[in-house]
């Protein structure tokens, strides 16, 4: 056997929970379509062709022609990455496992019937379907927001690509001793610790090349949410005088023709660049199904056996979209992990087998405080029959004891890492 191929089995049998069952029953005509070619999406329509055998046909319907990573894209606006560095184009998935790629929006989801609809007008009949699009903005929780992200003022960056180059620009256009805000609405959001990784780029790239500039970071939190002494630690010795954190700061307004910034409680505050992150919820189009019905409506709950929707049969969301078990960040690792757990899931139940009854999850969560110089938070998580749900394993994964520029080296290894498992 091809050591390719015994990797793959080996670690197909892995997933699966199971070293006897993989015999033939896997139905050669049954179709598995995935919304959203991200980390949760693109993992799963690999897995699912690489643990079936190639046997069950998967569809990705993704609009975008490549996957941008947003994990190192803080470093774009740091200006040690070019976004071509995170880019990586979906024909590993094509070419390596026959994933059919439907370059298009899904637009609508009709799980009575179980078909998806297209922007472009077609229909596509599903089996079994992934949603994994992420999260989307409400831009209409700050006054003056979407207004001032349609004309380009005022910008998130949090689905990296164009926005994130714009960004950029804004802050290399800005004048020296200027004030670059990041604004960051209550948890839970989209990469807990990505906010303050960004405060950290901003402020290297201000230091070396701006230093009379600032960085106010405006927090609807009563703290920073993830690595907080590690952070804090950064900002008050390699960024003293350049970043100022002030928690329980509620953004309720912006207004990009005077750079004001409006708040629940406090006084106004000015930026020149504002990068105003709002409120977040499951992605438009698991809205739209229905299936966000958790949590005032904002995520998707799941089994979490399956990830199988509570809302729909046959219907597994994954990543950023879900109500997440305690202790799981909304990040790229977990949602490759739910990728996978789905796949095997997926499989399984296609083919008539048992679900693995434990799976288990990890997370690894980088960032970075310089162009090298990094800490991580690391966590396991396993099923808990008995409360249906993933709890994190009492003692495992940690926190870095201080930033070294050794966990830079592994942080682009992790990258480069998930990226070949998600998409090569
Ligand atoms: C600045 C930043 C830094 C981060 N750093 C890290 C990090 O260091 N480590 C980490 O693990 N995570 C990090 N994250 C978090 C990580 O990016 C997300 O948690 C992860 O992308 C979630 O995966 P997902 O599959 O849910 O969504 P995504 O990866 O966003 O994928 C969603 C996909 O769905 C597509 N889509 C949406 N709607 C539709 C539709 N209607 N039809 C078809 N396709 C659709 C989108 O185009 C997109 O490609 C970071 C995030 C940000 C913003």
């Amino acid at each position: 056997m091809q050591r390719r191929s015994f990797l793959h089995s080996a670690a197909a049998l892995a997933l699966l929970g199971t070293a006897g069952c993989a015999s033939t029953s896997i139905p050669s005509k049954a179709r598995v379509v995935v919304i959203g070619g991200g980390y949760g999406g693109a993992t799963a329509a690999k897995y699912v062709r690489l643990l079936s055998d190639h046997k069950i046909d998967v569809v990705l319907v993704e609009p975008n022609a490549a996957f941008v990573s947003c994990p190192m894209s803080n470093l774009v606006l740091g200006g040690s990455k070019q976004i071509a560095e995170l880019t990586t184009p979906y024909r590993g998935l094509e070419r390596n496992h026959g994933v059919t790629i439907v370059k298009d929006w899904a637009k609508a989801i009709d799980t009575g019937r179980k078909t998806v609809t297209l922007a472009g007008g077609a229909t596509i009949a599903y089996d079994k379907l992934v949603v994994s699009p992420g999260v989307e903005l409400l831009m209409d929780s700050i006054k003056g927001l979407r207004a001032a992200q349609a004309s380009g003022q005022v910008l998130q960056a949090w689905h990296a690509g164009a926005e994130t180059v714009a960004m950029r620009r804004q802050l290399e256009a800005m004048p020296d001793g200027g004030v670059f805000a990041i604004t960051i609405p209550e948890q839970p959001i989209r990469c807990p610790p990505g906010p303050y990784e960004r405060a950290c780029q901003v402020a290297w790239y201000f230091k070396r090349a701006k230093s009379r500039s600032k960085v106010l970071v405006l927090d609807a939190n009563p703290d920073v949410a993830s690595k907080g002494p590690l952070f804090k630690r950064v900002w008050a010795e390699q960024y003293r005088g350049i970043v100022e954190y002030r928690p329980q700061y509620n953004t309720l307004s912006v207004d990009p023709a005077t750079g004001i910034i409006g708040f629940e409680v406090q006084e106004d505050e000015k930026a020149n660049v504002i990068n105003a992150l709002p409120a977040m919820r499951a992605g438009a189009i698991a809205v739209q199904a229905g299936l966000n019905n958790l949590a005032n409506n904002r995520w998707c709950g799941v089994d979490f056996l399956t990830f199988e929707s509570t809302a729909a049969k046959d219907v597994h969301v994954l990543g950023d979209s879900i109500q997440t078990a305690p202790g799981m960040p909304k990040s790229g690792h977990m949602a490759n992990n739910h990728g996978k757990v789905a796949a095997a899931a997926i499989v399984a139940q296609l083919s008539g087998w048992p679900v693995n009854p434990a799976p288990m999850l990890t997370n690894t969560c980088y960032s970075f405080l310089d162009d090298r110089s990094v800490v991580h938070v690391s966590s396991v998580h396993e099923y808990v029959a008995a409360e249906r749900t993933f709890k994190t394993v009492p003692g495992s994964g940690g926190l870095s004891a201080e930033p070294s520029v050794q966990e830079g080296v592994y942080a682009v290894d992790w990258a480069r890492n998930i990226w070949a498992d998600t998409l090569a």
